[in-house]
């Protein structure tokens, strides 16, 4: 079999992606089978199959032509799930003994880091909103204190900043046992300041600066505390100047948390600020792909993408909804489905907002730029308005995972090229652009407020 021919066109593409994509998309792909013209290539889960079918084929056969001067085309086959596969006829499972994956066990916490082990790269699922926030977690975690100090990661609420975080902090643990890691909420970090004032407490500065890597989550909390932002203003310096590694998490960049001393702001800038956005329909069916079979239960496509297409903003929800699923149909007995799923939604749905329509997107993406939908939908290629009827045509995929000849026509446009061009303009300049990637994030918060 021609394993060479796979290994070359994984070889070459591990140099070509950023190592999150990688690792997303290639690491668990094997050759199973070959003839003269055509090569199987095994792979996860659907998702991958549909990325690597969409995204990447073209880069794949031109690798191929170049190593053996023909074209041979690759069938993408999903692996053959190991998992358990409810049937509707078994009885109530609540006999069994409790498989020691399922989402109710809670690990315990590391009583000397704090940190929660379930939190690790390997269960992160990387996507276009989350990758370079993970390669920047993932080259602090081998060499922490020197490459990004501090780290300052930032984004909206339930989107994977303390998994990320704590992820650093396991990894770190791993590798170097005897370094001093201490994960810490900045609300905890605010009360033991105050304690250790009321009762006179000793050693709480020495607790702080005398670690390794210090790492805290949700900065927003100490806005407005001024004495415990100097304390920790203390402790920064103390750590940066011996090269400790820190790592922060907040909902916003520095420069937009209210009432943070201007000193610790800039302190806060000195490193590398990074964003995480909202997840893309794609890492979203990833994701509940992925905490399924964590779950050991296998969903159908129907029912991944139902939920990925009602639960949009927020990966915790997303994660609610899915475990009250499955946990539904464990109890019954029964194999988890759309209707099971749209019973849990449509009780979800009366507290969160109606599903979006290309409409209201591309409405309010114009009144963004301070356009009409009008003028975005015109023919005119004045650069003020190229820009926003692009951005309208990456949400129109990116929230609707409509095609691109549907993109194109709502757009008043006859030729779809326009559209892939224009999505991929967006997707590659949403990587290096972070003020497109925070114009994108409000247009995506007014549309689903
Ligand atoms: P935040 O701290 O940003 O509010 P969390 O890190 O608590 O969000 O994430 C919420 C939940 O979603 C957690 O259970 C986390 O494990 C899960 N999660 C978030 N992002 C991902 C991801 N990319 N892959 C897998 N799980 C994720
Ligand atoms: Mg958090």
């Amino acid at each position: 079999m021609d394993q060479a021919i796979w290994r070359g066109v994984l070889g070459e593409i591990e140099i070509d992606v950023s190592r999150a994509t990688f690792v997303t998309w290639f690491k668990n792909t094997e050759l199973v089978d070959s003839t003269d013209n055509s090569l199987v290539v095994s792979v996860p889960n659907v998702f991958v199959k549909r990325q690597l079918e969409s995204k990447f084929n073209s880069k794949i056969q031109s690798i191929i032509q170049n190593h053996t001067g023909q074209s041979i085309p690759v069938e993408f086959i999903v692996k053959s799930s190991k998992r358990r596969v409810v049937s509707r006829d078994i009885q109530p499972s609540n006999t069994e003994p409790k498989d020691s994956t399922t989402p109710s066990t809670v690990p315990s916490l590391d009583s000397k880091t704090n940190l929660n082990p379930r939190y690790t790269f390997d269960n992160f699922i990387v996507g276009g909103s989350n990758d370079l926030a993970y390669s920047a977690c993932q080259a602090v975690a081998e060499n922490p204190g020197t490459k990004y100090n501090p780290l300052f990661l930032y984004g909206g609420v339930g989107l994977g900043k303390t998994h990320l975080i704590q992820a650093v902090g396991n990894a770190i643990k791993l590798k170097n046992p005897n370094l001093k890691v201490i994960y810490i909420s900045s609300e905890t970090f605010v009360k033991e300041f105050l304690e250790s004032i009321r009762f006179k407490k000793k050693g709480f500065s020495d607790k702080y600066r005398n670690i390794d890597v210090l790492i805290v989550d949700d900065m927003q909390f100490i806005a407005n505390k001024e004495k415990t932002q100097e304390e920790f203003f203390h402790t920064f310096n103390a750590l940066h100047q011996s090269n400790k590694q820190i790592i922060i998490s907040s909902d916003k960049p520095p420069k937009s948390i209210p009432t943070l001393t201007e000193r610790l702001r800039s302190r806060f800038e000195w490193g590398m600020s990074i964003d995480i956005q909202m997840p893309d329909f794609e890492t979203r069916c990833a994701i509940l792909e992925s905490k399924a079979d964590q779950s050991n239960i296998e969903l159908d496509i129907e029912t991944v993408e139902f939920l990925a297409n009602s639960v949009k903003t927020n990966i915790r929800e997303l994660e609610g909804v899915l475990n009250q699923v499955l946990a539904f149909s464990e109890m019954r007995g029964v194999r988890p489905d759309i209707s099971i799923a749209e019973g849990f939604i449509l009780n979800a749905k009366k507290t969160r907002p109606q599903h979006v329509t290309s409409k209201q997107i591309i409405d309010r993406t114009a009144r963004f730029f301070q356009l009409t939908p009008v003028e975005i939908c015109s023919s005119k290629r004045s650069k003020h308005i190229v820009l926003p009827r692009q951005v309208a045509m990456y949400l129109l995929r990116s929230e609707l995972h409509l095609s691109f000849p549907k993109i194109s026509q709502e757009l008043g446009r006859k030729d779809h090229t326009t559209a892939i061009h224009s999505v991929e303009k967006i997707e590659t300049a949403l990587k290096f652009d972070v003020s497109l990637r925070d114009q994108v994030a409000e247009i995506k918060e007014l549309l689903y407020v």
